[in-house]
């Protein structure tokens, strides 16, 4: 019988909860139990495709080619798994079902309502995860906040599943905040007891208490929300602030949280962590204990919002541990690059330079900035998607002589489109999961600095987007220096490029940071950051 874990927040949005989530996930994985997860956003949205990063932060490829939450992501880096579309479940894909069902008659004359039909289908994914992966436990994280209206079809719906399963095969665990008085260094339970009773009326017991605070809960602390929230006072657990989210597992485990789940779901197996966390300690270790540091700019066009940004974040993150550097990003918008004394300025101390994706004309012309100084001063750089199609254009304004070159996203009437729309993207005109998404194989020439850092022909990478390179220039950027080293199958699409007369300059069009894992971080990353390395120690 499959267990289901459902975590539901309170207070206010923000705490932590996915990294909540995934730890719990690490744990039991690390205990020798199948697990998987499930982000429930309760947004109109029927994914994350649409939605601008500065408001939600960076959108999540999945392999399967779903945009989805960053939550994801997160999942999948503490999990080692990949996950696919239906392990996110948004009230856009809840009502979009029902709606066509009720269209296509299905509910035979029925009326169709929230309870019991929205609640069905939300427990119909639910369930459809669990048959069709078959894990021993199905983490469900609800997004949002309990007392949101739109959030209130999901929580009557894992009550319903609650009453299914009953209560040895389901519980729910709380996270809230618990903030503490600036003055007097009091923690206040207030606002927890508050929604807790929230989840009550909605005839929700919380199991577990998950206080996230500024630092550890107190016993004191501890005992009041025992008291006032009615569950046993092991099952308050203490999630202080972490400077590093990979230790958040270890922090949990001694708190009691896996030994308290296992009992209550009556989970038996193991005796004790496996491999998994021994794997983990050692990358955590070597993360908090670097031995030398380096700079890296990141260029981007969303800067304002580091969650943006996050898996970029967090793939430079696994190489820190790999490599026991301290990596320190700078954020720096592209559009503050727009002059030679800007970017001498901020460019001029850094090891590396990273551009990453994003749409839109905002911003490019600083971006292309940057490629320059790299290119020109022989700094490392790697740049991904719309980073990869800026160095494109950089290259043919500066080195094929292309005044004008752009990208036709950018300037449709320019004279020379060295990057163009894919023809599959052509006469399209909605918006929606409508881009090349997703994992697509790509191959990689032998002999060159690709072959090298991913030891093999044929690799499978995650895509978004709608331009690529225009094949009608490709001989002509080959012969002058920068190497397509990685297509498509039918080699129509450059996937890699490279610039031959340069320590580390590398692109691709693909997204590497989306499978970048903990234990196993993206090679192009990898060998970007080893290349600032040799260049800082040369
Ligand atoms: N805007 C570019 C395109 O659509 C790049 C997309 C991206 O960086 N994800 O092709």
């Amino acid at each position: 019988m499959t267990k289901f874990i459902i975590i539901t927040g309170g207070v206010l949005s923000g705490l932590g909860k996915g990294i909540v989530t995934s730890s719990l996930g690490m744990l039991l994985k690390s205990h020798g139990f199948k697990v998987t997860a499930i982000k429930v956003d309760p947004y109109l949205n029927c994914d994350a495709g649409t939605m601008n990063p500065f408001e939600h932060g960076e959108v999540f490829v999945l392999k399967d080619g779903t945009e989805v939450d960053l939550d994801l992501g997160n999942y999948e880096r503490f999990l080692n798994i990949e996950l696919c579309g239906d392990d996110n479940i948004t009230t856009g894909k809840v009502y979009r079902s029902v709606i066509e069902k009720e269209r296509a008659g299905e509910y035979l004359g029925k009326t169709v309502q929230i309870i019991p039909h929205i609640t069905d289908e939300i427990n119909r994914r639910i369930w459809k995860v669990a048959d069709d992966t078959d894990p021993d436990v199905v983490l469900v994280e609800m997004g949002g906040t309990v007392g949101d209206i739109e959030s209130s079809p999901f929580l009557e719906a894992s009550r319903q599943l609650h009453m299914e399963v009953g209560d040895d095969n389901l519980m729910f665990i709380h996270t809230t905040l618990v903030p503490v008085m600036e003055v007097v260094g009091e923690q206040k339970t207030k606002p927890t007891q508050h929604s807790v009773k929230a989840l009550r009326t909605i005839g929700i017991e919380p199991d577990v208490i998950v206080g996230r605070s500024k630092v550890e809960l107190e016993a004191s602390t501890k005992r009041k929300i025992s008291l006032f929230c009615d569950v046993p006072q092991d099952a308050v657990i203490s999630s202080p602030n972490a400077d590093n989210i990979y230790r958040v597992p270890f922090i949990l485990h001694e708190e009691g949280l896996t030994e308290y789940v296992m009992e209550k779901l009556k989970l038996e197996k193991e005796n004790g962590f496996d491999q998994y966390m021994k794997e983990w300690e050692e990358f955590t270790d070597n993360f908090e204990n670097p031995t030398s540091e380096l700079t890296v700019a990141l260029v981007g066009k969303y800067c304002e919002l580091e969650d943006a940004y996050v898996s970029h974040v967090e793939a430079l993150n696994h190489c820190r541990s790999a490599t026991r550097t301290d990596i320190n990003i700078e954020f720096l918008e592209s559009g503050d690059l727009g002059d030679k004394d800007a970017v001498d300025k901020l460019l001029g101390d850094v090891d590396g330079v990273l551009i990453p994706g994003g749409f839109g004309t905002r911003g490019i012309e600083g971006k292309i900035n940057a490629v320059n100084y790299s290119r020109t001063n022989k700094i490392p750089i790697l740049t991904i998607c719309l980073g990869f199609q800026v160095s494109v254009i950089e290259y043919a304004r500066n080195v094929l002589g292309y005044e004008n070159a752009n990208s036709s996203e950018f300037d449709h009437k320019t004279d020379h489109p060295v990057i163009d729309l894919l023809p599959m993207q052509r006469g399209i005109d909605k918006m929606g999961g409508t881009m090349r998404l997703g994992a697509e194989k790509v191959f990689v020439e032998k002999g060159t600095k690709a072959y090298e850092i991913y030891g093999s022909e044929e690799i499978q990478e995650r895509h978004r987007h709608r331009y690529e390179v225009n094949l009608e220039y490709k001989d002509e950027f080959e012969e002058k220096g920068m190497v397509f080293s990685g297509k498509s199958s039918n080699k129509k699409r450059m996937e890699i490029l490279e610039v031959v007369d340069h320590p580390f300059f590398m692109g691709s069009q693909f997204h590497p940071e989306f499978k970048s894992r903990p234990l196993k971080p993206a090679p192009l990353f990898l060998a970007f950051v080893q290349a600032m390395i040799d260049r800082r120690d040369s």
